[in-house]
């Protein structure tokens, strides 16, 4: 049995390492967040006497592949994931969130594995096995897995894995400016969800109707990715209140002026992901890549990148 690190422990990389322990081997994950989540993160802020949880990265996400529904079925009986009807198209998938926030089936994998919160790799260097860097901590292992976006995926391997180094370098994330908002009374809008891809914010949804959430009326925005560009370097406060009235705008509603506002900024939000394998593993180097950008930019791609990049380990001898 190998000693295994894995970086990143968002979908892929806790789906990979949650695996492979499984199988019998010893996994440490390293994550530079402070908790569980990467792009399914839920962020709380304290609201007139409240504890209120927002989801601001990914807001709901379907099943397509057998081995995804079952795994939903898993959460869903751990009362970690429900469904939220709200998000459904007429026709669509069924729709999933996190409970009681997004990052809920993240926390739950996390619980069960050697997850490092808090450690950023910063260099990875073979000599025997694997050697990561990370400040003041240092890591090594038989075998190196790394599940975190494309770009940052690229900087990492470039010098240690120039060939897994390109792949994840030819990816281009789109990025993506998030609104936390609360207001006293419920806004002007009576569905709970506003898609429209072409306009300035993309996706808008009453986060305080998702199952299980906590206070009175809270939104989150996202600015379309062209928006988002325009916008990049714009201070957190002031994307805050201009894309609030944008919505607005955007919306044709009276404006509300929110008892709670902040912005997050995801830089690499959605990327164009790759037609080719789901993960790559080179056997001899004993290094492999899973992540969304090698599958598809949504919570199930990253899932099912993990799960090929734990196959592809365990079916070497
Ligand atoms: C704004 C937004 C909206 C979205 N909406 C949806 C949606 O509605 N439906 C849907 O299905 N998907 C959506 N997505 C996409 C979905 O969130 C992602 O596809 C999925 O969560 C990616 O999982 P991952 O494990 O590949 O990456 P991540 O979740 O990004 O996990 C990577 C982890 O690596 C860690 N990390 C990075 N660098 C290092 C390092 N050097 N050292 C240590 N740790 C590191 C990060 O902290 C992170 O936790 C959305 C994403 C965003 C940002």
């Amino acid at each position: 049995m190998s000693e295994i690190i894995v970086i990143g422990a968002g979908m892929a990389g806790l789906t990979c390492a949650g695996e492979l322990a499984r199988a019998g081997h010893s996994v440490t994950i390293l994550d530079k967040g402070r908790g569980p989540g990467g792009r399914m993160a839920a962020r709380r802020a304290e609201i007139a006497g409240e504890t209120v949880s927002f989801d601001h990265g990914a807001q709901y996400f379907t099943a397509r592949d057998p081995a995804f529904q079952r795994r939903i079925a898993e959460w869903q009986e751990q009362g970690v994931v429900e469904r939220w009807t709200a998000a459904e198209k007429a026709d669509g998938d069924a729709a999933w969130v996190g409970v009681p926030g997004m990052n809920g089936p993240i926390r739950a994998m996390a619980q069960d594995l050697d997850v490092r919160w808090g450690v950023r790799a910063e260099a990875l260097t073979r000599t025997t096995g694997w050697f990561v860097d990370a400040g003041t901590d240092s890591f090594e292992a038989d075998i190196l897995l790394v599940c975190v976006p494309a770009e940052q995926a690229s900087e990492l391997l470039e010098p240690c894995s120039p060939d897994f180094g390109a792949i994840a370098g030819s990816v281009t994330s789109e990025p993506c400016w998030a609104v936390m908002a609360a207001f006293a009374q419920k806004i002007g809008l009576d569905a709970d969800t506003v898609r429209m891809p072409d306009a300035p914010i993309s996706w808008a949804a009453r986060n305080s109707a998702k199952p299980h959430r906590t206070g009175s009326e809270t939104w989150v925005l996202h600015a379309s990715p062209q928006k988002s560009r325009e916008i990049i370097d714009m201070p957190q406060e002031e994307a805050a209140s201009h894309l609030v009235e944008v919505f607005f705008d955007q919306m044709g509603i009276e404006r509300s002026v929110p008892i709670h506002s902040a912005a997050h900024r995801w830089l690499y939000a959605m990327p164009a992901s790759l037609n080719g394998e789901s993960a790559h593993y080179d056997a001899e180097a004993k290094i492999g890549i899973a992540g969304d950008y090698l599958h598809s930019p949504r919570v199930e791609g990253a899932f099912l990148s993990g799960q090929a990049l734990a196959s592809k380990v365990l079916r070497t001898p």
